[in-house]
């Protein structure tokens, strides 16, 4: 359905006003769609398999993927997956600034990289020189994890005050050097510490903010985690891109950060389906039809909404405001609404198959329009 938020103001999420820069040919920052980012899990030598991964991840709507680059042989694999993917690279480098200038010249979209952490001046100089000869972004990516000695002596152990502190101390070296291209992430793995520290960094820094909370755990306990502490930051406005750390496939990142983005409206990819928890009530097994459905339906891309609710109790309510309804009623079969308006009786024997068809005349004919919602 149409975006309706300018007559429903409470629905609006005013986006902290950072920089763009480009990290290859997607825009972070600014009034950019959230960007969604996952990282390979494969050996990076494995230049097939790391690749097949980007592309998967890709076909699920990563916008950015990121590759680990821990050794030369790591940047020679680089240069041959970077020109088979069609998503930019981001070249994750820990200390060796060698591994950064490799990277970069082997067309990595965006380094990684702390510039505080890999040695004397010169050596700064030089990455910041090879990312700009080769229009390569940077990502200073601070976490509580690995603060440096000076800051934990400081502060005594990992805390916001010193993961922005760290954050600020990275900023000033690129700044210095006139590099400009950056964007900073400020990650932890406690939801509270994540947010305070996101929040301090929000007001310090105009630029682009990389969300994510990190070792967030497993494919159920890490999604809700990073949905309740990225969900916190993103309904306040911060977050210019995002990645769901989750010990499981990447694609599944992927899902986990559309779904995220897709709760609050701020990016509308594919089918978001409303379904009811069903009960005694139900017409037909809403259950077993949603998760048949999720499967069926996502080759589609076009951002749309099906309502799928056992009976009339919430049914009708629930169909008003989606492209495409169902709601199941009496004598195995129920009422398909389209665009919000009661259409017609279909039988729930072969309701799937049905509102697969419905929802993909739908997906084409907002194709056709050009009536997609702004991503
Ligand atoms: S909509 Fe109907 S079937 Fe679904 S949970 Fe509510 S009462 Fe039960």
């Amino acid at each position: 359905m149409m975006s309706l938020n300018h007559i429903r103001p409470w629905r609006n999420i005013y986006r902290r006003k950072s920089r763009q820069i480009m990290v290859g040919n997607v825009p972070v920052g600014g009034d950019a769609p959230i960007s969604v980012q996952t990282m390979t899990n494969t050996l990076t030598t494995d230049i097939k398999g790391t690749i097949a991964q980007v592309q998967a991840a890709a076909d699920a709507g990563a916008d950015i993927v990121r590759i680990s680059v821990p050794d030369e042989a790591s940047s020679k694999a680089l240069r041959e997956i970077v020109r088979n993917v069609s998503v930019p690279i981001v070249a994750d480098i820990h200390f060796h600034y060698k591994r950064g200038i490799e990277a970069a010249e082997a067309g990595a979209a965006c380094l990684r990289i702390n510039p505080g952490n890999i040695g004397d001046e010169k050596r700064v100089k030089e990455v910041i020189r090879a990312a700009r000869d080769n229009n390569c972004s940077i990502r200073i990516g601070v976490n509580a994890g690995s603060l440096e000695k000076h800051l934990l002596d400081k502060y005594g152990e990992p805390c916001p005050d010193a993961m922005v502190e760290s954050g600020l101390d990275h900023i000033k070296i690129l700044q210095d050097n006139d590099f400009h291209e950056f964007k900073i992430s400020c990650k932890a793995s406690d939801v509270f510490m994540a947010a305070a520290a996101y929040q301090q960094l929000a007001d310090a820094t105009d630029a682009p903010i990389h969300l994510g909370i990190t070792e967030a755990g497993g494919l159920i306990s890490g999604t809700v985690k990073s949905a309740i502490g990225m969900g916190n930051l993103l309904w306040m406005g911060i977050g210019d891109t995002i990645r769901v750390s989750l010990s499981a496939d990447p694609v599944e990142e992927v899902k986990m950060g559309f779904e995220i983005l897709k709760s609050l409206g701020l990016r509308h990819r594919g089918v978001n389906i409303i379904s009811c928890p069903s009960c005694a009530r139900q017409g037909f097994d809403v259950i077993k039809t949603v998760e048949a459905l999720e499967k069926r339906l996502e080759h589609i891309k076009t951002p749309m909404s099906l309502s799928i609710i056992g009976c009339v109790v919430n049914g009708p309510g629930e169909a008003l405001m989606t492209d495409v309804g169902f709601t199941g009623g009496g004598a195995g079969s129920g009422m398909v609404y389209l665009a919000g308006k009661q259409s017609h009786k279909q039988s729930n024997a072969d309701m799937i198959e049905h509102i697969v068809e419905q929802v993909e005349k739908k997906a084409a004919e907002i194709e056709a329009k050009g009536d997609l919602a702004a991503e």
